[in-house]
């Protein structure tokens, strides 16, 4: 029997990889969507059928459904119209690398302002990934205060943590390991399980501090899972085994699995890092010091100065031309946050070396990084540098020619391992 699906109006606020991922693909789902956004420029690709992000798929969806997606900079008047609300905003760091919840706590005040006048019952989500208790102790104080309404009695409040992974954020979405579901009443549950029903996917209901917490704990799993990784990897080398052959062996384990055991030179990205160092400025103001976590972050940022190591190994790179290959954080993805490509830069800065980098859709976000080094049209012009690091395992690499070159690789470019004159991998 085909299920029923009830069709909502929802409003994302935040366009960014997560709020444009979510909307769209809730439009394609059947659901009316307004998008909140500040940047203009974001809100005018959207209501033209094209994404402000680089994500495979992206761009189709939203041009597929765009008679039931439109725009707005009015949060006020996009709460009014719709009976749902998806907070998708930024939670970056603070120096400290505790959590920054400013955009949190903006849209929750102006949130909380127009729920005053609201006359349907709304429910507002929490997407953004938020430490334990933020819904709790920030969220809806806010939206109580503001709105002069209750929480779980007029309006609806839920957690519900985003797991996609950039460059397959849509199919993810569509294929979900898992939906989780923080909630503290029936009714917002209910809301989120008939939304979320045609998916299929298992959904799993918890508490709203529950589900804030089992975001944290896969992104800490995950990366501890890399650091782990990566430092059998740096042993590895240094006995002249492959790292990748024994993780292959070991990942066929069930208890283990074979997923994120890439060894290399870390992770980057917007999550990872300023999840774990989140996660650990909150555990040292409760007065647990996370050891594990700790030395994660520690092993993820020594590892990018293997490369380094290794091309010393080969040249002298003071006053010589180093090529970048990939800048992005990783492949079909245009996000360069804390990128791994960023500290081996300054790295060869340092050094005393020229750079000359590419990447196929990245450049343009990490030109304000460094806008300095040289910055190459097409791959193989990089390959005219007297050596080569691999940073980024983006599927064009595989077809240049690299005979004759000197190729540091952390990603494992079967063809620089075949061709390349002198080849390191980093792990193997
Ligand atoms: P992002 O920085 O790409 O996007 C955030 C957006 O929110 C920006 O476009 C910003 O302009 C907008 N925004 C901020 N204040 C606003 C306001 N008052 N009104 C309207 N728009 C506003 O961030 P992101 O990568 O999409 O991540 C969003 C959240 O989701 C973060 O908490 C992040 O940790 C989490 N998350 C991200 C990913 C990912 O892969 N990027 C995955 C899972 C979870």
């Amino acid at each position: 029997m085909k299920k029923m699906c009830i069709f909502m109006k929802i409003s994302i606020i935040g366009t960014g990889y997560v709020g444009a991922v979510t909307g769209a693909c809730l439009a394609e789902l059947g659901h009316d969507i307004i998008f909140v956004g500040r940047d203009t420029k974001k809100l005018d690709l959207i209501q033209s059928g094209k994404s402000p992000i680089y994500e495979p798929g992206l761009d189709q969806l939203l041009e597929k459904n765009i008679t039931r997606i439109s725009t707005t900079v009015d949060l006020p008047d996009a709460i009014q119209k719709t009976a749902l609300t998806f907070i998708c905003v930024g939670t970056p760091s603070n120096d400290d690398g505790s959590i920054d919840l400013d955009q949190v706590r903006a849209v929750s005040h102006m949130i909380g302002k127009s729920l005053a006048s609201a006359d349907v019952y709304h429910t507002i989500i929490v997407k953004s990934t938020v430490l334990p208790g933020t819904s709790e102790t920030l969220v809806i104080p806010i939206l109580e205060k503001e709105s002069g309404k209750k929480a779980f009695v007029d309006f609806g409040v839920a957690s519900n943590p985003e797991f996609l992974k950039e460059g397959t954020a849509v199919v993810d979405f569509f294929h979900s390991d898992r939906v989780v579901i923080g909630t503290n009443d029936v009714k917002s549950r209910t809301v989120l399980e008939e939304l979320y029903k045609p998916l299929n996917a298992p959904l799993y209901a918890t508490t709203i501090r529950t589900s804030e917490m089992i975001k944290y704990t896969s992104n800490a799993f995950l990366a501890t899972k890399i650091s782990f990784a990566n430092e059998i990897g740096n042993l590895c080398k240094k006995m002249g085994i492959d790292s990748y052959d024994v993780f292959r062996g070991v990942g066929l384990d069930s208890r283990i699995s074979p997923h994120f055991f890439r060894s290399g030179i870390g992770f980057g990205g917007s999550c990872f890092p300023k999840d774990v160092r989140a996660l650990i400025a909150h555990a040292r103001t409760l007065g647990v010091e996370p050891q594990i976590l700790t030395a994660v972050i520690e092993t993820n940022e020594d590892q990018p100065a293997k490369m380094i190591e290794l091309l010393k190994h080969h040249m002298d790179i003071t006053g010589k031309t180093i090529g970048i290959l990939g800048l992005a954080f990783k492949p079909d993805s245009d996000d360069v946050r804390e990128s791994r490509a960023i500290p081996i830069i300054e790295a060869l800065h340092k050094e005393g070396a020229k750079i000359i980098v590419y990447d196929p859709v990245a450049t343009n976000n990490f030109r304000h990084l460094f806008p300095d080094i040289s910055y190459a049209e097409k791959a193989k012009d990089v390959l005219n540098a007297d050596a080569v690091l691999i940073v980024t395992e983006w599927k064009e690499f595989e077809d240049l020619d690299y005979r004759g070159k000197t190729v540091i690789d952390e990603r494992r470019i079967g063809k620089a391992r075949k061709e390349s004159a002198v080849y390191e991998g980093v792990c193997w």
